[in-house]
């Protein structure tokens, strides 16, 4: 149930959602956000409070980087005791990074943060910016006996809300733009709002939010392939300052067995660095131990990624160790879900 006394602050960082055709080149290219809640006169109706904040400059998602994602965990920060629940409308490219990060970042999350954002701009004929908006809005202000249904960081689009660091974006072209391969969606909005009631992610304890801001961004996500060059993947793994990477491997996490890949990974964790074991497949899960080929991972201390994505992977490596959780329980800590993220 929606009641009027519920209040939503709807953050705009950019996206499709508010651009607008530059008439010369018919490229794409941010606007106002005043400008873009004009053509949602249905906002109004809504039964409940919106207050609005928009990005001093909107940008392309494309352009988000992790001091983006601390200023909109900092805005919801400041503005948490004051809302019932939080939209976040922001560009699809990289929406799932920015939803995994929040995940991380903001703990003991009790109120929804829904980003959401549009495949087509929503001043276009056709356009699904306003489904999504006007539904992401009604499913952050969903109470139940005066509680919020939704407790987490999510991802709404196209008929779905997801868990957000479950997500990655799947299409370019149709309006469904997002899946969440490995977990069922919490919500979807059809004739009725049928809430997943099961799937969703049991906040028990009233403690107070804690907001992460120390991102570290020595980071790597790299892909294996067949043929992969060592001088490339020596390059990456020896690069100074190196504390993480993430490591698309094959199947259920399997790798080649060549001495001078199984060595230089050995040497790289030797020297501290972290590196978690994520499948490249679309869908499923790492079980190292499964084939010959990835029984020597487990031994040089590769760390398993279970069912997670590869968005929510590196971001939960910038919030580990930015936070620097001690290298005895790294692996543990990171082999076990914290915000939901892994199975
Ligand atoms: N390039 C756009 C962005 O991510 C695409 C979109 O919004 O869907 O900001």
């Amino acid at each position: 149930m929606i009641t009027k006394s519920t209040s939503i602050l709807l953050l705009y960082t950019g996206g499709t959602i508010g651009m607008i055709r530059k008439p010369e080149t018919q490229s794409l290219e941010n606007f106002d956000f005043e400008s873009v809640l004009d053509f949602i006169p249905e906002l109004k109706l809504l039964d409940c409070h919106i207050h609005t904040k928009s990005f001093d400059m909107p940008l392309d998602s494309s352009n988000m980087t992790p001091k983006h994602w601390i200023c909109i965990a900092a805005i919801i920060e400041e503005a948490y005791s004051a809302f019932d629940g939080f939209v976040v409308l922001h560009g699809s490219d990289t929406m799932s990074y920015t939803a995994s990060a929040l995940s991380f970042m903001l703990e003991n999350l009790s109120k929804p943060v829904v980003l959401t954002g549009s495949q087509l701009p929503i001043g276009d004929l056709r356009t699904d910016a306003k489904e999504n908006v006007i539904t992401a809005i009604q499913l952050a202000a969903l109470q139940k006996n005066n509680q919020p249904i939704v407790k987490e960081v999510c991802l709404y689009f196209e008929y779905k809300l997801y868990r957000g660091n479950r997500t990655t974006k799947i299409n370019a072209d149709f309006f469904e733009a997002f899946t969440s391969p490995n977990y069922p969606a919490l919500v979807e909005s059809g004739v009725q709002i049928d809430v997943n009631f099961d799937a969703l992610l049991k906040s028990y304890a009233a403690a107070p939010l804690i907001v992460h801001k120390n991102l570290d961004t020595n980071v790597a996500l790299v892909k294996l392939f067949p043929g992969i060059n060592p001088k490339v993947l020596e390059a990456i793994f020896n690069a100074e300052n190196l504390k993480g990477v993430v490591l698309e491997t094959y199947g259920s996490g399997n790798a080649t067995s060549q001495a001078w890949f199984l060595n230089l990974l050995k040497k790289t964790i030797d020297r501290g660095v972290h590196i978690v074991n994520v499948t490249q497949c679309a869908r499923g899960s790492v079980r190292m131990g499964n084939y010959e080929t990835s029984s020597d991972l487990i031994e040089i201390g590769l760390i398993s990624g279970g069912d997670i994505t590869s968005e929510a992977a590196l971001t939960k490596l910038m919030y580990m160790i930015g936070a620097s959780i001690n290298v005895t329980t790294f692996k543990t800590v990171f082999e076990t879900a914290i915000r939901g993220e892994l199975s």
